[in-house]
């Protein structure tokens, strides 16, 4: 059983779809694994007028189509746990309630004063909710206590806007008590390459730019925009996925040795690793950078004909770039990243690409040999978590020639079943108090400001779309991208 943690947690966007799709299947998780048990109560806040019971039974239901018995009593002495309050978060004098409400639960429950606030609405609130949080007196006061800010995503939508959200949060809460959640900080393989590269000198040593000749992170996704349409066309894929998401995984990638293994350190060397991160000029930007918007194909309309979707939209469904970071260990060594919607797959994940050996003994005048392959060094992320290390190896038989194998490492069914929803380690972490899988400020702005040099020279001209065909790998482009280096993707088509 795992050890206890005792809070009051406040959902506000409690009757949200992501509440209940993610945060209260991920809170019985840690109730069954023993995390949550006796000390911790739920005060669900949202504008939709319930009462506990009607509350509880939506809390239920969120339980049951998260393939949990949503009726044994573990899930209803979990459940008890549930309260809600009817609350305008623009209304400020509504406040005391929930206030009250959290003095009563916590002195019911023994909770202590902790506090877990999760602001799981759009984020046009999240800066009026942390001012009262704290000038209403919803923060405890206790000086053993805990007070937490959990913030969704999207953090702004440009460094300004971003920045100016922060300034606001930081009236209220110190940065160790805000935990911006980026939800593939909490995936498995994601956390697993720091124990990949700091746990195997095999790998550590050979990560740098004497070794490594590329590297390359996918995030496809298979579906088009579907119900988000009208957040994601004032998004689009750059805002959407590579300022937080890629930025995160490439940091991860890219940073030193932490000191030790504390959210300190390793955020530490993050942010390090993003400030040798080059920002582009003008012109690097419009070179090292290519966008792309979903055509049609048989039934599927182009995104342009998408619900909700403009008819002249520019909004970009595909973006691929280099990344180049000016220090001493990945100087002259890319980073090449890719995400796009309606793409050939549903996957993620990354390959190292190892330069091939500097002399070909293989080679000789009379051998028949082809080049040597790169070693490649493949983490898949999702939907199957593993690795696999691409050698060349004498093949098997009488002549002599050499051929690319494949070690692999695959988590098997069974054992996946058993790694948690990032939202369960995310919420865990909160409880902890452990910020190592959050994006701190100092990533989130550095991040920006290399994302927002790509926009802008993005908005100076209109781009032609459609660009690419749907179940494809985007638009030519963004082979023509790495082509002109003379490498290519690691992930094809068909292969
Ligand atoms: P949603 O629209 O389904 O829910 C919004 C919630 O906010 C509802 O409970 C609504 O009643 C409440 N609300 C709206 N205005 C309010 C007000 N003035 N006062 C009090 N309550 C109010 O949104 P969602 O999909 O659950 O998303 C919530 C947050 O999570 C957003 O920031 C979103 O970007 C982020 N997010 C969601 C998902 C997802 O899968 N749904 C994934 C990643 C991030």
């Amino acid at each position: 059983m795992a050890t206890e943690r005792t809070a009051l947690f406040m959902f506000f966007g409690a009757t949200g779809d992501l509440a209940y799709r993610k945060l209260y299947p991920s809170l019985f998780n840690l109730y069954k694994k023993g995390s949550l048990r006796t000390h911790f109560a739920v005060i669900g806040t949202s504008r939709q007028t319930l009462d506990d019971d009607k509350f509880r039974v939506a809390v239920k239901k969120s339980l049951a189509d998260s393939g949990n018995r949503a009726d044994s009593k573990e899930a209803s002495d979990f459940i008890s746990h549930f309260y809600y309050q009817a609350h305008d978060v623009t209304d400020t004098a509504h406040y005391s309630v929930l206030k009250d409400a959290a003095e009563k639960l916590d002195k019911k429950y023994k909770l202590q004063g902790n506090r877990i606030f999760y602001l799981s609405m759009a984020p046009q609130f999240f800066g009026t909710i942390a001012k009262d949080l704290k000038a209403q007196g919803l923060m405890s006061t206790n000086e053993d206590a805990f007070n937490r800010l959990v913030i969704e995503k999207p953090f702004g939508r440009d460094f300004d806007s971003a920045k100016q959200l922060n300034d606001a949060l930081s009236n209220s809460f110190e940065e160790e008590q805000i935990f911006r959640i980026d939800h593939y900080l909490g995936k498995e393989m994601i956390q697993n390459i720091e124990a990949l590269r700091f746990g195997n000198t095999l790998v550590e040593s050979l990560w740098n730019n004497r070794y490594i000749d590329n590297i390359q992170v996918t995030l496809s996704e298979k579906l088009g925009v579907e119900e988000r349409a009208s957040y994601y066309d004032n998004s689009g894929a750059l805002r959407d996925m590579v300022q937080n998401h890629i930025m995160q995984i490439v940091s991860l990638l890219a940073m030193e040795q932490p000191v030790a293994f504390t959210d300190v350190d390793i955020r530490a060397e993050k942010v390090k690793a993003l400030r040798s991160l080059r920002v582009y000029n003008v012109a690097d930007a419009a070179t090292n950078f290519v966008r792309g918007q979903y055509g049609s194909v048989d039934n599927q309309p182009d995104y342009r004909h998408e619900d909700n979707v403009p008819a002249d939209s520019t909004t970009e469904t595909f973006v691929a770039g280099k990344l180049l970071f000016d220090n001493y260990r990945w100087s002259g060594t890319p980073f090449y990243v890719r995400t796009g919607k309606m793409l050939a797959d549903k996957f993620t994940r990354v390959d190292v690409v190892f330069k091939r050996p500097l002399v070909d003994i293989f080679a000789f005048p009379q051998s028949q040999n082809t080049p040597l392959a790169a070693n490649v060094l493949t983490i898949f992320v999702e939907p199957h978590a593993g690795f696999s290390l691409q050698l060349n190896a004498k093949t098997n038989d009488a002549g002599f020639s050499t051929e690319p194998i494949k070690l692999d490492y695959l988590v098997d069914a069974e054992k996946s079943k058993e790694t948690p929803e990032p939202y369960e380690r995310l919420l865990h972490d909160v409880l902890k108090g452990d910020g190592t899988n959050f994006s701190s400020w100092p990533e989130v702005s550095y991040a920006w400001k290399f994302v927002d040099q790509i926009r802008r020279v993005w908005d100076l001209q209109a781009p032609n779309f459609p660009n690419y065909t749907p179940h494809s790998m985007g638009p030519a482009a963004a082979e023509e991208l790495i082509q002109r280096d003379h490498r290519e993707w690691i992930y094809r088509l068909n292969n």
